[in-house]
């Protein structure tokens, strides 16, 4: 049994060196980014 530490990310679980990857990072900028400037949200 081996108990080795796997760095994946931890929004998407994805195998990555940081805890969050490239791409959940944007993700996440990007909603912050679109949460903060306006409510991007369609009517109806
Ligand atoms: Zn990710």
């Amino acid at each position: 049994m081996t108990t080795k530490r796997k760095e994946v990310c931890m929004l998407c679980g994805k195998p990555s060196l940081k805890s969050i990857c490239d791409v959940c990072a944007q993700r996440v900028q990007s909603e912050q980014l679109g949460k903060k400037t306006k409510e991007e949200k369609p009517k109806g």
